[in-house]
């Protein structure tokens, strides 16, 4: 299998390098093909801006939108973007892996989406219709392929639990896990989290990265986060509405969104079963 990391931490010696060495070592000793984009390394771009798109003349209006998708069809995306494209078809698995930065992936990363997941690849896919709404959520480019996200986090597990005061953790990912990675295709593995980082010595480095251990050797059988499909039929089109007679009496939010525990049953995963997540 290829994997591809695109990793999101300026300082090689920090704990997030560390548990990257070892999820890389994992699946090389496996014998899967590992890549991973570096991007403070690579000294990635993150700001979408005029020089992303050379064939736009000076006096015309950037319309990021309009760019990207001439961009894409034109074959003119700049090399940077091209090249993380490249990596996402050769890729089977994509591990997105960062720090927690004010409950989200820090701003390098975000960039990286915002730039490589251009009109055309990752989204405006597919027919638009009254019928269909674009190949997405379910369908799309990367169809086939499996995602997950390596976090570590400075706050506690409890604070991040369903009542804790951060909000639960499944949710504060769920823009980037549905959003970003199921939205052009992905199935979503349950991410890795590790917490209390900031309290991290050798005994809990260990135990953290056994975990890491564990879930690079099982990526390939660790069942998809059990989200909805756009166009199963749970959902109007096109106001994309949830079905009104779906979902668990009670659940509103997010989870609405992803499957009732009978249908998860049959092959997928809610993200809070997986005991691995540490
Ligand atoms: P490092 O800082 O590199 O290391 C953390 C600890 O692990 C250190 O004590 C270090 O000595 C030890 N360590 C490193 N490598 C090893 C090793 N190989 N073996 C043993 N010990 C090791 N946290 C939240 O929960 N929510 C937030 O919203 C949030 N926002 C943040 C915003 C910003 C801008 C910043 C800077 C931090 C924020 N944090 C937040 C905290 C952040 O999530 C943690 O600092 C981060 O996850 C720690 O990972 P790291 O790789 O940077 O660790």
């Amino acid at each position: 299998m290829n994997v591809l990391i695109v990793f999101a931490h300026p300082e090689p010696k920090s704990l997030s390098a560390s548990l990257r060495n070892v999820a890389v070592q994992e699946l090389e000793a496996a014998g899967h093909t590992v890549q991973v984009s570096d991007l403070y390394a690579m000294r990635w771009k993150s700001e979408i801006d005029r020089a992303d798109f050379p064939s736009l003349s000076p006096d015309e209006r950037l319309l990021p939108v309009a760019a990207s998708k001439h961009a894409f069809d034109s074959d003119t995306l700049t090399d940077d973007v091209k090249t993380e494209i490249e990596k996402l078809l050769w890729a089977d698995t994509l591990i997105l892996q960062f720090p927690l930065w004010w409950f989200t992936m820090p701003a390098i990363l975000k960039g990286w989406v915002d730039r490589v997941f251009a009109y055309g690849f990752a989204y405006g896919v597919g027919e638009h219709s009254d019928k269909r709404w674009g190949d997405r959520y379910g369908e799309g480019t990367l169809v086939g392929k499996r995602a997950m996200l390596i976090v570590t986090a400075g706050g506690w597990e409890e604070h991040y639990s369903p009542r804790g005061i951060n909000g639960p953790i499944d949710d504060l990912l769920f823009p980037i896990n549905h959003g970003i990675l199921y939205y052009p295709g992905y199935e979503v593995l349950p991410p890795y989290v590790t917490y209390s980082t900031d309290r991290f010595d050798e005994q809990r480095f260990e135990a953290a990265a056994e975990i890491l251990r564990d879930r690079m050797r099982t990526l390939e059988t660790t069942r998809p986060i059990a989200y909805r499909r756009q166009n199963g039929g749970d959902y109007h089109i096109p106001t994309m509405q949830l079905r009104a007679e779906l979902g668990d009496p009670g659940t509103s939010g997010f989870a609405l969104h992803l499957k009732e525990a009978a249908d998860a049953d049959m092959g997928f995963q809610h993200p809070g079963q997986l005991l691995a997540r540490r």
